[in-house]
């Protein structure tokens, strides 16, 4: 291939490093809010961003069980990271969203349901092959069934997806065992592979390719695409964690009384990290609130999460009453019944669990021990 032809679109095109805020002024034009990583206390995570200055430019993340610290990179990558604490799915599935306005008039209650139609139109700067996978894993549990959730179903189909390939994993990573990355497979409309002076770009939709035609790119040359295999393969390369999918489900669903729920029971602090941090876990419960006048009823769906005391609250009492019953709530519906409910595993393997967990508690240990000694 020659490095001056300009190509058609299906063939991977170079964006030089100075061109990235070219790329972000044709996402703003055609009327995107761009979100994308930043450095917020001490982590990176997603919030709205301008310019690539914006970017944590020369920083990565080192990550273990219950530990994360940012460090300086000899080098200046845009996105030489990993995975932060945040996932895209707070946008996607708000924290807190309002679902219905009760107003109190003279002739009664006049209920109004939210307006999906003002939804926000989000370029997502920087999604991992494990993200957009976790973005699929919640396409089944909010629009693929008979009842779609509006607010969900409205910012979805609004969203833009930049994706960036991995060129590093931390030592939680374990995507490739789980087949979700870290290489992007679909889902997206551009994917990046950063090298020193630029990016490798592949198109994935008709609105990425109409970008990268507008930026008038060239394609890449046999040199730039092979850095850029090289990029990805190192991020498969530096995994260490792995997950054995094949037997998983009859595994811990065979084995509910096995010792060692009781044993990390006795680690867990409930304090539901895990579920908060999860890109998939998508349980929330619904509230009202009143104004001082009783004149507007809000209702409001606020995420939850299945480790809370009362989530189980059922008919005059609590069906999961002990830490271990939440625990293993938690992880057989994670990697068992999930694929029962959405023929999915509701793990992606992004590691986020592992790092958050004040404890270090780490899924996959959790299951290889059940494996090594199951009933
Ligand atoms: S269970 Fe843990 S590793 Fe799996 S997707 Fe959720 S946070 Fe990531
Ligand atoms: S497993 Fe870890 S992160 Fe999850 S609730 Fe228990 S202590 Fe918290």
């Amino acid at each position: 291939m020659s490095a001056a032809a300009r190509s058609p679109v299906d063939t991977p095109q170079f964006l030089p490093r100075e061109h990235l805020n070219e790329l972000f002024t044709a996402l703003r034009r055609r009327g995107y809010e761009l979100v994308g990583p930043v450095i917020r206390q001490g982590a990176i995570v997603y919030d709205h961003i301008e310019t690539a200055e914006d970017l944590p430019c020369g920083w990565t993340d080192h990550q273990e069980a219950g530990k994360y610290r940012l460090e300086r990179r000899e080098d200046q990558r845009y996105f030489g990271y990993v995975v932060g604490p945040q996932s895209w799915k707070q946008y996607l599935f708000p924290p807190v969203a309002r679902i219905a306005t009760a107003t109190a008039t003279e002739a009664g209650w006049e209920v109004t349901a939210a307006d999906a139609a003002d939804a926000p139109r989000y370029a997502f700067i920087g999604v991992r092959a494990c993200e957009l996978a976790a973005i699929a894993v919640q396409d089944r549990v909010f629009i693929q069934k008979d009842y779609a959730d509006p607010i969900y179903k409205a910012r979805r189909e609004r969203a833009f997806f930049l994706a960036v390939n991995c060129a590093q994993s931390a030592p939680t990573c374990f995507c490739s065992s789980m087949g979700t990355g870290p290489e992007c497979g679909a889902g997206y409309d551009l994917a990046l592979t950063e090298l020193d002076d630029g990016f490798t770009v592949e198109v994935g939709s008709s609105t990425g390719e109409g970008i990268v035609q507008e930026l008038a790119l060239l394609s890449a040359t046999d040199e730039q695409l092979r850095d850029a295999e090289a990029e990805r393969r190192r991020a498969i390369e530096q995994q260490t964690r792995s997950m054995r999918t094949d037997d998983v489900h009859r595994l811990l669903l065979d084995n509910p009384h096995h010792p060692r729920w009781s044993e990390t029971a006795e680690r867990c602090l409930s304090c539901t990290n895990c579920t908060q941090v999860c890109p998939t876990c998508f349980c929330s419960s619904v509230r009202e609130v009143t104004d001082l006048d009783v004149a507007q009823v809000e209702r409001r769906r606020e995420w939850d999460s299945c480790f809370n005391f009362d989530f189980s609250y059922m008919n005059g009492g609590v069906v999961r009453n002990s830490v271990r019953s939440r625990y293993r709530q938690w992880l057989t519906h994670k990697l068992a019944t999930w694929q029962d409910q959405f023929a999915v595993s509701g793990c992606v393997g992004c590691g986020r669990c592992i790092t958050w967990c004040p404890v270090g508690i780490d899924l996959t240990e959790e299951v290889a021990v059940i494996r090594g000694s199951a009933e």
